[in-house]
């Protein structure tokens, strides 16, 4: 561990400093509480250990100002109080000040260390508990089956995007794919095939998706929905095919198909240009989806395995 201790007796800081050394710990020495919090964003110390009373500032308010930086980039740092006096008004300040525990001077080694240990596991704790936490975040925009963004990662990340776009005054493309003849797969060659189906789909258009603001999405059963910032419908009609073509390259036999012999996707494609009055940002998204979808529903009729947008096409 990296330990800063804020100390202004000398005595003190050697024999605190050979304790923690002893344990095998790092230390950093600050000579009063400002230096402390100094110190404190530089070293980015893993604990503080902390004097009441210091010059230039004290260990309460020392305290209370590296709290603050915690807070601000949501880290825990416990910090121990170093006190002289066992005035049980001080040490309830102490507490109150974010302190997370006090040491009575004369530091004992053994109870020093027995409670940088108590920190440590703390520490550790408090680390797994972010990380389930980010990976329960993740889970909650993923498709469980896919890998990719689900259907509510789709929905705020549209509204966000139309929000950029109007800001920016820049186009905003959005792709819906839907495999073709899926039904007739699943019934033909069983669900865990069709299950299997979708993975690879997913995957491969994840894959060809190149910016980074791209967002593809399971956007239903074995529809897609590709979200494509700062793109034209030019630009969009170029990535969809891309897609179909890729994916039909794919060579994955779909014997029941009418279009093919291997599994293919129709997509549609529609853009908005944002101008000012736009109207209100759920009702863009909606329209935005309704246009695609209608591209999607003319490429399907047109013969499917290809791509549609509004007065534009590209077939195979
Ligand atoms: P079209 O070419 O018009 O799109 O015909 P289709 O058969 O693909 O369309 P339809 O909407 O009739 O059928 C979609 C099928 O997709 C229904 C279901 O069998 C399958 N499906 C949807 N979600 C899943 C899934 O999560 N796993 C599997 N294995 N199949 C799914
Ligand atoms: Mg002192
Ligand atoms: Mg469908
Ligand atoms: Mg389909």
């Amino acid at each position: 561990m990296k330990v800063l201790l804020a100390e202004d007796s000398r005595t003190n800081q050697i024999l605190v400093k050979a304790y923690i050394e002893d344990a095998g710990h790092e230390i950093v020495i600050a000579q009063d509480g400002q230096q402390a919090v100094e110190l404190f964003k530089d070293v980015q110390p893993d604990l503080v250990l902390m004097d009441m009373i210091m010059p230039v500032m004290d260990g309460i308010q020392s305290a209370i100002e590296i709290k603050k930086i915690c807070d601000r980039e949501d880290e825990w740092r416990p910090i121990i109080f170093l006190s002289a006096v066992s005035d049980a008004k001080d040490i309830v300040r102490a507490i109150e000040a974010g302190g997370d525990d006090y040491l009575i001077k004369p530091v004992d080694a053994v109870v020093l260390n027995a409670k940088l240990h108590a920190m440590e596991r703390i520490a550790e704790m408090r680390q797994k508990l972010k990380k389930a936490n980010r990976e329960l975040r993740m889970m909650a925009v993923r498709d469980g089956l896919t890998g990719i963004a689900n259907r509510r990662f789709f929905d705020e990340t549209l509204t966000k995007e139309i929000k950029r776009a109007i800001r920016l005054k820049t186009p905003l493309s959005l792709i819906i794919c839907d495999i073709d003849f899926f039904k007739p797969y699943n019934d033909n060659y069983g669900h865990q095939s069709g299950d299997d189906c979708l993975k690879v789909v997913a995957r491969t258009m994840a894959k060809l998706s190149q910016r980074p603001g791209d967002v593809v999405a399971r956007y239903g059963g074995e529809e897609f929905g590709i979200i494509l910032p700062e793109t034209t419908t030019e630009g969009a009609l170029l990535v969809a095919e891309t897609l179909r073509s890729t994916i039909e390259g794919l060579e994955l036999t779909h014997k029941f198909s009418a279009v093919s012999e291997y599994i293919t996707i129709s997509a549609g494609v529609a853009t908005i240009t944002p101008v000012i009055n736009m109207g209100e940002l759920e009702q863009m998204a909606k329209s935005l989806i309704e246009e695609a979808d209608i591209a999607l529903y003319n490429a399907k009729a047109q013969g499917r395995n290809q791509v549609v947008a509004e007065s534009h096409s590209l077939t195979p």
